[in-house]
């Protein structure tokens, strides 16, 4: 494997996931890409952030990872949708930027979150960082769009104490349009899941005149009740802070002029969550 974390032009710790990070690996030969991406024993990350009070339950450790198959027209964080984009990391190296908070995580009811990206492109390396993680006694969390979620068994869930899953569009061909991929993968996570009695958070990204429908908002609601398993619901209002990456990224940014929700209209959105009997806020 090369050593390309010896070239590291900025430390793996970031003060939030917006800071601009491209290109840590593009020295990185290919094959030693798919070989990181065969064994799990390195992984490809945007880098670490602490101090979390808004990726699960607690204080936490976030890891984000880089490579997402989807393009959904709100991302914040276009960085990390290119793999190559983040730092490799083996799995020991990353255990080892956890365990200094071990202690304070446990104490602050908090844990480690794996986030991106969508974390199970490289599944085999999160897997492997959050048994670690559970070896040292910390509560584990994935936040995931759910669409490679057939590559989890359901032994896998036994390492994921926490399950925060993006629902982003009911109606199918709107997701399509948003996401660049069908909904179905994300549900039938959600399924089974639910079978397993796992915990689940939904999250849902609140973006005026693209999922603001308050139809498709109650079919997202009535779903999510159905589980049986989904503890809180969180409704995201869209925001700006990652405009600048489409910009520096010379991707066409759709939402240019959007603004964010108004309070009253993320309110509402709530509103329909709790009315199907869920925890949203
Ligand atoms: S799934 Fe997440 S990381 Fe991937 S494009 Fe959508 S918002 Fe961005």
């Amino acid at each position: 494997m090369a050593k390309n974390a010896a070239a590291r032009s900025k430390p793996l710790e970031a003060k939030s996931p917006f800071e601009m990070r491209v290109n840590l690996s593009k020295e990185l030969p290919e094959t030693d890409v798919q070989s990181a991406l065969e064994s799990g024993d390195m992984g490809f990350l945007h880098s670490f952030t602490t101090g979390s009070t808004v990726d699960g339950p607690g204080v936490r450790v976030v890891v984000w990872t880089t490579g997402c198959q989807w393009r959904c027209r709100y991302c914040h964080n276009p960085d990390t949708w290119t793999m190559r984009n983040g730092y490799p990391v083996s799995v020991a190296q990353a255990a080892e930027e956890l365990r200094k908070y071990t202690q304070g995580l446990k104490v602050m009811s908090g844990g480690v979150t794996v986030s991106g990206g969508e974390p199970l492109m490289q599944h085999r390396f999160v897997l492997k960082l959050l048994k670690a993680a559970k070896g040292m006694g910390v509560h584990t969390t994935i936040e995931t769009n759910g669409y490679l979620g057939d590559r989890l068994t359901d032994a896998d869930f036994e390492s994921i104490d926490l399950v925060m899953l993006g629902l982003k569009k009911w109606d199918a061909e709107s997701h399509k349009e948003l996401t660049g991929r069908e909904i179905g993968p994300t549900l039938a996570l959600a399924r089974r899941l639910a079978a397993r009695k796992r915990p689940v958070w939904i999250r849902f990204v609140l973006v005026p005149n693209l999922t603001d429908d308050l139809d498709d908002i109650k079919k997202i609601a009535e779903f999510a009740a159905g589980l049986g398993v989904v503890e809180r619901v969180e409704v995201l209002p869209f925001h700006q802070l990652g405009r600048f990456k489409w910009k520096e990224l010379g991707i066409k940014y759709h939402l240019e002029k959007t603004e964010p929700p108004s309070a009253e209209a993320a309110e509402k959105a709530c509103a329909v969550f709790r009315a199907a009997g869920l925890e949203a806020n």
